[in-house]
């Protein structure tokens, strides 16, 4: 059996990576990472200025002007796979780091960093596969083509429930598609994705193409927003930042890629395998303590199978272990913040305060010095609630009950997001036919969560715009040019 692993034995001082050089000073402010799951200052940042990221913007553009945007495709891939193998080599200690920063179980931040892994080694792949069109339609004189050109600098925001995996669906792709980028990760979990500007660097990705400003939102990611240097956002965090992101990007028009947040539906049919449903339901709402994106928190089950589902449901979710983050037993974890574990229990309180039942959980719970929350289901929640309408991102189920197919698919509707939705059934007919009909950029039938680099993900309606991941995901961060050669001589007067 492994042992727990212990905090370090002092916080880890964060600099931050602009041009291949790592920057700190004691002239710079500094924020300190309290450990969701211990209470303890693990880590601190270097509060950058507007100021580091115009330096930051100056080195992409420099790197993107110079070589990066004319490097082949076979070499950004080359380095793309040996930066695969760099994480893999220092997985455990990743994994460490995030688990700290985020509280998620040490077990889940391992599978996460291998993950990631794979993500640098599909988009290893995509690099050499870029392509474009010929286009015939003129007759003799003429062709058309259709070529595909990075976008330029791109400036990457993202939040503190998946820092490195959030990343890997982004960055390789981006480097695939021959971008430079400067990276603002979330001032609560920076430290992996600074550890992974060494191992670029090792990999032999060039200076300038990688750059990591740290930070705060309105600083930072603000400044990074409404550069005019930078040519697209990637923005991945709350729709309400998401907003201001897309405001700022008005000073030069520049793309902007969202990828916010979710209320997601799962629609349990009778005839389904009720353990199976149970099992992935159950997961979905411990996993990363329901601060995720993809998170299945709005159950409709029907009618006839509500009883038997949520026995199994409060069953299973007895058994969860809950536990020290830096367990390698723990299933699931803590809450990233006081002022998120705060949100979650006030929605509690509403969602009681309102008239909906609580079935299990709803407390906090003494675990090893930090932020817990057990997990917590209500039932007989109605369409109305705030516990059916608004992103908890916390351990939280509402179960809602339906009669007919149709009845189920105007619920799974009803909410301004749309990121993912799964549907229960033995009848694959009806399953996809009901799956069809859902307004959400990642699907699920008899099954949750999972996701691979190969296939796109992104949001409808208020859960964001574009696409990460695939060819797809490469794409993203291209420009299309349509260019027509004439063949021969060509007359350019009519009359
Ligand atoms: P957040 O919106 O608070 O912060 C996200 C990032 O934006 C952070 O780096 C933050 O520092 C930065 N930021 C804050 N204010 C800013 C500003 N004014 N301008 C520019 N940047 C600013 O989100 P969070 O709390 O870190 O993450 C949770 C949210 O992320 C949830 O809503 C979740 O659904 C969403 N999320 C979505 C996906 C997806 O793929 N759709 C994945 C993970 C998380």
């Amino acid at each position: 059996m492994s042992s727990k692993l212990s905090l370090p034995n002092e916080p880890r001082a964060n600099g931050f990576f602009v041009d291949g050089v790592w920057n700190s000073g004691s002239d710079y402010k500094r924020l300190d990472r309290v450990s969701p799951g211990h209470g303890a200052v693990v880590s601190s940042v270097t509060l950058c200025t507007a100021e580091d990221t115009d330096k930051a913007v100056a080195a992409a553009r420099t790197a993107f002007e110079g070589f990066w945007s004319e490097t082949p495709g076979a070499e950004r891939g080359r380095i793309l796979l040996k930066a695969a193998q760099g994480i893999r080599a220092q997985l455990d200690e990743m994994a460490y780091w995030e688990t700290l920063e985020t509280g998620k179980p040490i077990s889940q931040s391992k599978a996460e960093i291998e993950a990631a892994a794979d993500h640098y080694e599909a988009a290893a792949g995509m690099a050499r596969l870029i392509t474009g069109e010929t286009h015939n339609a003129y007759g003799e004189g003429m062709i058309g083509l259709v070529t595909k050109q990075p976008i330029g600098v791109v400036g990457l925001i993202t939040p503190w429930n998946f820092p490195f995996i959030v990343l890997a669906e982004r960055l390789p792709f981006i480097l695939a598609a021959g971008c430079c980028v400067v990276l603002k990760p979330s001032e609560m979990t920076s430290t992996t994705s600074l550890m992974f500007a060494d191992i670029l660097a090792e990999a032999g990705l060039p200076n300038g193409v990688y750059n990591v400003v740290t930070g705060v939102g309105p600083e930072v990611g603000e400044a990074l927003s409404n550069h005019v240097d930078v040519d697209m956002i990637s923005f991945t965090g709350s729709t309400a930042v998401g907003e201001r992101v897309l405001e700022a990007s008005k000073s030069n028009l520049k793309k902007v890629g969202l990828e916010l947040g979710g209320k997601n539906p799962q629609i349990v049919f009778a005839d389904a395998n009720l353990d199976d449903a149970a099992d992935g339901i159950v997961f979905g709402m411990c996993f990363n303590a329901g601060q995720c994106c993809v998170s299945g928190s709005r159950l409709i089950v029907e009618a006839s199978a509500a009883d038997a589902l949520k026995a199994k449901i409060l069953d299973k979710l007895s058994k969860v272990k809950l536990g020290d983050p830096l367990d390698p037993e723990t299933q699931m974890g803590a809450i990233v913040s006081p002022q998120h574990f705060n949100k979650i229990l006030g929605y509690v309180e509403k969602g009681t305060a309102e008239g909906a039942n609580l079935e299990i959980g709803g407390t906090s719970a003494e675990v090893s010095g930090g932020e817990f929350i057990l997990p917590t289901v209500f039932s007989g929640v109605e369409a109305d609630m705030a516990v059916a309408r608004d992103e908890i991102f916390g351990p939280v189920l509402s179960i809602m009950t339906f009669e007919t197919a149709d009845e189920a698919i105007n619920m799974a509707l009803d909410t301004e997001y749309g990121l993912a939705a799964s549907v229960w059934s033995k009848n694959i007919d009806k399953a996809i036919g009901v799956i069809r009909k859902m307004r959400a950029g990642r699907c699920w039938v008899n099954t949750t969560i999972v996701g691979g680099p190969e296939q796109p993900m992104g949001g409808f309606k208020r859960s964001g715009t574009g696409r990460e991941c695939g060819m797809m995901g490469v794409e993203e961060y291209m420009e299309t040019k349509s260019i027509h050669v004439v063949l021969g001589d060509r007359e350019h007067w009519v009359n």
